[in-house]
């Protein structure tokens, strides 16, 4: 079973305010008479379900096209955590171990990817140190930004800076119970470019098991 957990990418997703929303450019249309349609896209990176590169957030850090994809592809851990708006979300409010390298947070706190709300919730930073020391190389949230919306310092970016994990932000969770899954959320080989969109699913390993 097969979990996909992106938004869909339209004129209608909202991007963080004063980013580059997408819009499709039509070059050629066969219901015009033209023998292909053939159209260009225009948006940020950071669009929708994508994937943040070091140098998002650290001077002279690494750009996408040169991140392991090993991040991006294997064993993930699904957890809900109900948290309030404008929150930070901490290690004590993780009840389940960690038992994968791979954690997605479901927090419900950015319910409608075509309607940008300021006040999701967001990583404390000492939260990302506790899943680092557990192994985990990536998190992946339900929120444009794994820190505040008004943060200017980015605690929490930092952290995985330091500790050279990845992040994925923009992923739509609230369908996929809790659990563990197989994660396949591959950036595009952009080269230099500080994020890319990926198409982010989830593959249930459960019940998997071929009878003999
Ligand atoms: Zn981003």
């Amino acid at each position: 079973m097969i979990f996909d957990i992106s938004p869909p990418i339209s004129a209608r997703l909202d991007v963080w305010p004063g980013d580059t929303p997408a819009a499709r450019e039509v070059l050629c249309d066969i219901s015009r008479g033209d023998d292909i349609t053939l159209s260009t896209l225009h948006a940020t990176v950071h669009l929708g379900a994508h994937a943040d590169a070091p140098s998002h957030y650290g001077r002279d850090a690494p750009a996408i096209h040169v991140r392991s994809l090993n991040y991006y592809l294997g064993p993930c851990q699904v957890v809900h955590l109900p948290a309030s708006r404008d929150s930070l979300i901490t290690a004590n409010m993780l009840k389940e171990p960690i038992t994968a390298g791979r954690l997605l947070l479901a927090t419900g706190t950015f319910p409608d990817p075509e309607r940008f709300n300021q006040d999701f919730a967001a990583l404390a930073p000492e939260l990302v140190e506790f899943l680092h020391q557990r192994g985990v190389m990536l998190v992946g949230i339900d929120t444009p930004s794994v820190d505040p919306f008004t943060s200017k310092e980015l605690p929490a970016h930092r952290m995985f800076l330091k500790h050279d994990m990845a992040i994925l932000e923009g992923l739509v969770l609230k369908d996929v119970p809790p659990g563990l899954y197989e994660l396949i959320a591959l950036p595009l080989k952009l080269v230099d470019f500080d994020a890319s969109p990926v198409r982010a699913i989830l593959r249930s390993t459960a019940g998997t098991a071929v009878p003999p």
